[in-house]
């Protein structure tokens, strides 16, 4: 069954790079005009709204396989919404924002990276609010879809480097802040310093294991990305993935790739295989981490690899 699961989850993501290549053959630039496209590898059903400080709320959702968190802020002015998921998550988000902040306009979408499950509603957002609503992502982002024209996209209309950048919308602050290059080099933290409150997005998550074995992920850059959001001023955090919390679910996560790290790299400096270690090391205090029974092996193996090439370096 296990093997199953993790072939479907593999396969998924196959499936989702093979779907934008067969969307870039088979239709054309018309057909995305109003349809569900994004939604159509990654429908999504709405859970709940969570209140995460005044005026702030979370929304989650899930698809069949996980649970997705966004978030929007109610200013004096208007709404500024970030990661707009999918179209069918984005249609229960602009009922939302419309409930908790009735006539008000919305005042920009920001997308924390570029990851498409995570910002591909953008176009139902603008067909509810407005075409003209301004887009803020990191300058890579809109980089990186201007070589893909990905249809179900919107661009980015404004742009943040990696000196990051500080708005006001009305009586808030949100400010974009850049905290490393793990996961996709794009990726925005944005800080509300009136809520003390920071959105955390795939590069940390709530009392979960990691991915898989770590695919692609530089994992001292992600550990740096952690330590540095926790000498952030804030006291909560949100995340993508997982419940809003305080910002000591961060220093969690920080102290299990800790752990994994150190354990493997010690199995490693024994003489010990890469497959002896996987089972060899067991770390029960982080049993009640998501998908620990799934992929804590293979985090392992992540980890022996990744200690295995800086030893060589060394
Ligand atoms: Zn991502």
């Amino acid at each position: 069954m296990k093997f199953i699961m993790k072939n479907i989850i593999l396969t998924k993501k196959l499936l989702f790079l093979v779907l934008i290549v067969i969307s870039h053959l088979s239709y054309s630039e018309d057909d995305f005009s109003f349809d569900d496209r994004g939604a159509s590898y990654n429908p999504m059903t709405y859970v709940q709204t969570i209140e995460t400080g005044n005026g702030a709320y979370t929304i989650e959702f899930k698809n069949e396989e996980e649970s997705y968190y966004t978030n929007f802020i109610v200013t004096s002015k208007g709404v500024v919404a970030f990661d707009p998921l999918s179209d069918s998550a984005a249609q229960e988000y602009s009922r939302i924002i419309k409930k908790y902040s009735p006539g008000k306009p919305l005042l920009a979408i920001i997308y924390s990276h570029l990851h498409t499950d995570h910002i591909a509603g953008a176009r139902i957002l603008r067909k509810n609010f407005g075409s003209d609503v301004p887009i803020i992502a990191h300058e890579r982002t809109l980089k990186y879809f201007k070589h893909r024209n990905v249809p179900f996209i919107d661009l980015p209309t404004e742009t943040v480097t990696d000196k990051g950048k500080i708005y006001k919308f009305g009586d808030r602050t949100v400010d974009l802040r850049y905290l490393g290059d793990a996961h996709t080099a794009s990726i925005l933290v944005p800080i509300f310093p009136e809520l003390e409150l920071v959105y955390v997005c795939d590069y940390a998550s709530n009392d979960v294991v990691g991915w898989t074995d770590l695919p692609g992920i530089d994992i001292d850059e992600m550990m740096t990305m952690q330590r540095r959001t926790l000498e952030l001023e804030v006291a909560m955090v949100t995340f993508c993935h997982g419940p809003p919390d305080t910002i000591e679910a961060v220093k969690r996560q920080l102290d299990y790739y800790e752990s994994v790290l150190f354990e493997s790299r010690k199995a490693l400096e024994k003489g010990l295989t890469e497959d002896q270690a996987a089972d060899l090391i067991d770390l029960p205090e982080y049993k009640h981490f998501r998908n620990y029974n799934d992929w804590f092996k293979e985090n392992v193996r992540a980890m022996y690899r990744w200690a295995d090439l800086k030893s060589r370096k060394r």
